[in-house]
């Protein structure tokens, strides 16, 4: 996969014609391939009357169909032969309703190449020694759920001393270990090795006021969050006042907060800047359609979220039309291109994820 390989070595946010061109060509490459390999998609294109030989222009792009994120829940969509697969990621649904991807091995090294390029890019890579936080599962236990897979790769960004995984298996569930998360931000603390904290911001908000937890983590300490609030809305702080409140009540700078966006069925990782706004990569392309009739909205109008993304041979999702709900933005931060603005997500219960399965863990 010549063009993806360019791509990928290029410069995440450089969005310069030769750059915008490579992710087409990108495109082009990575959809004939799933055209010719997935059956599915290749009916459901030829119904519609797109070829991947179409995409000529940066505005082509927006042609290309979207398969509706819940066939890949209830079907196996897979472009390569099962014994060439290196992981299959689940993200932990409730009501039987699992989210799968699937990487071969050259996928499997794309995605965690465009992830370390990406925070690298956003200065959030360093060879420095950082303590761990992990609001997450083990991964020696959770191998292949999806946010573990994302914490273990998060980790692996920095040099690490200590990583303390907070969802611990207690022989007969997992659960979070409140007491343990106490503790070990105590020992952080005095450590005198800065810290990273990995994980749900409800977990992490819930455990500030229930501890009423009082410290200074140090300048250099930082909060990257995903997930969202998804199970505890009613509890949701704005973004503004959780990155002051953390601050007041660790000690981390709010330049140091980041949050990350990101869907076990498209991979790409959209993560916050300084300012707190999460960046586009020229590694994807995010469309906004109406959700009566999937027609192109403008930027700023809030609509349902279309992705692309071109680094998986082995997953058919390179054009994938989710049921969340969102809106293109702009920052001035100098990092370019749009930013993409969460509004939530359409029929909320049907799509537990990850996240709530976490949630649903506080003990009450
Ligand atoms: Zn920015």
């Amino acid at each position: 996969m010549k063009a993806t390989d360019l791509l990928l070595e290029s410069d995440p946010f450089d969005f310069s014609s030769p750059s915008k061109k490579l992710f087409l060509e990108s495109m082009k490459e990575n959809a004939l391939h799933h055209y010719k390999n997935h059956e599915f998609t290749r009916k459901l294109w030829d119904k519609l009357k797109f070829h991947p030989e179409n995409l000529k222009t940066e505005d082509d792009l927006s042609q290309i169909p979207g398969t509706m994120v819940h066939l890949y829940k209830e079907h196996e969509f897979c472009s390569v032969k099962k014994e060439d697969l290196a992981l299959v990621l689940t993200s932990s649904g409730t009501g039987g309703q699992k989210s799968q991807q699937f990487l071969d091995k050259k996928s499997l090294e794309n995605v965690k190449r465009l992830a370390l390029t990406i925070h690298k890019s956003l200065g959030m890579a360093s060879d420095k020694e950082y303590n761990y936080l992990c609001f997450t599962y083990d991964p020696k236990v959770a191998n292949d759920l999806g946010t573990a897979f994302t914490d273990e790769l998060l980790t692996n960004f920095t040099g690490k001393k200590e990583v303390y995984y907070a969802i611990q298996w207690n022989g007969s569930a997992f659960e979070l270990n409140e007491k343990g998360v106490v503790e070990t931000l105590k020992r952080f603390e005095k450590s005198g090795t800065p810290t990273r904290i990995l994980g749900f911001p409800a977990l992490l908000h819930e455990v500030i006021e229930k501890h009423h937890l009082q410290m200074n983590l140090g300048a250099d300490s930082w909060l990257q969050t995903g997930g969202g609030w998804k199970g505890k809305a009613d509890k949701e702080i704005p973004k503004k006042e959780f990155r002051k409140m953390i601050r007041e009540r660790l000690g981390i700078p709010e330049e140091n907060q980041r949050d990350l966006f990101g869907m076990v069925e498209h991979g790409i990782p959209y993560v916050d800047c300084k300012k707190g706004n999460l960046h586009i990569p020229n590694y994807a392309r995010v469309y906004v359609r109406s959700p009566q009739d999937l027609s192109l909205l403008p930027k700023g109008e809030k609509g349902l979220l279309h992705f692309l993304c071109t680094y998986n041979t082995s997953y058919p999702a390179p054009s994938l039309l989710t049921t969340d709900y969102g809106r293109l933005g702009s920052c001035d931060c100098g990092i370019g291109g749009d930013t993409l603005i969460l509004e939530g997500r359409a029929g909320v219960s049907k799509h537990k994820g990850c996240a709530l399965k976490a949630l649903d863990l506080i003990k009450a």
